[in-house]
């Protein structure tokens, strides 16, 4: 709906925001999306200008790997061929009308036409989790640090490099998105990446095959998200070192414990569960 038009390109990310084609760089390459360190960074911080010509600098966390790696890799490359920068500031088109001015009317008729959301965010409770757990995940929500009152601006405990945010800790970490691949693997679902928290609380609208399998799955997501916090404040507090693999096992292990105890699925067996926590369905 907003798109750039590219200036010196430091006011666009270079993978959230759509100023090459049709759509935002994380959705075309999503491997490289998900190789890339700093997923908000600016298109200035990847490109720079090089005798006319665009130089890209990558920030990956680690190197390509698959052939599928490499093929997105040539692309976006080709794709960068055409991109001119300038020095000026970048500018933003909203193609809700035809001249592409914005206005709150064309807005509204967007809604209307049920084109666009509003930001009106509603956490899905799910009984089989606890309620300290929904409470959790709401805040994350609602309480980012800018307000200042859910964590204090300090450093991660665990990277000691990004500002510790509720986002950072929970989804953008490196300790936090390992954990979640191990998560998304066990639970036989795609990549699972965020740019709000709020979308960690709605992976469960894309699983297909049932409600309880939506059940399962959101509740593994509020899990996951208390385990993590639950490490971070036993690193913040305990000086606890994390592990990855103690952070998955939490979550294998309290969910397994919630949803048997907290639900019609009184019989789940454990040794099938670490298999895959939907195995009965
Ligand atoms: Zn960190």
């Amino acid at each position: 709906m907003v798109r750039s038009k590219l200036g010196n390109g430091e006011g666009v990310r270079f993978w959230l925001d759509v100023w090459m084609g049709d759509c935002a760089l994380k959705d075309k390459w999503p491997n490289l999306f998900r190789l890339e360190n700093n997923k908000t960074c600016l298109v200035s911080d990847r490109l720079k200008v090089d005798n006319d010509r665009v130089q890209l600098e990558a920030g990956w966390s680690n190197l390509l790997h698959s052939e599928e790696d490499f093929q997105q890799w040539n692309q976006l490359c080709v794709g960068l061929e055409n991109v001119k920068m300038s020095t000026t500031e970048d500018k933003w088109m909203w193609s809700g009308e035809k001249n592409k001015n914005f206005s709150v009317k064309s807005v509204r008729k967007l809604l209307r036409n049920g084109d666009a959301y509003g930001n009106v965010f509603v956490l899905k409770w799910i009984s089989w989790v606890p309620l300290k757990c929904l409470i959790m995940a709401w805040r994350a929500v609602v309480e980012l640090v800018k307000r200042g009152v859910y964590i204090p601006n300090t450093l991660c405990v665990w990277c000691d490099y990004h500002e510790e945010t509720s986002m950072h800790v929970l989804a953008d970490c490196i300790i936090a998105i390992n954990v979640w691949e191990r998560i998304g693997k066990w639970c036989g679902l795609e990549l699972i990446y965020a740019f709000e928290i709020k979308d960690l609380l709605q992976v469960y609208k894309k699983v297909s095959g049932g409600k309880m399998k939506r059940k399962i799955v959101h509740g593994v997501m509020i899990v996951t998200m208390w385990s993590l916090w639950k490490a971070r404040n036993d690193s913040a507090f305990n000086g606890k070192k994390v592990a990855i693999g103690d952070v998955v096992s939490s979550v294998n292990s309290l969910s397994y414990l919630w949803l048997k105890n907290r639900s019609k699925c009184n019989t789940i067996g454990w040794k099938d569960w670490c298999r895959s926590p939907l195995y009965m369905l």
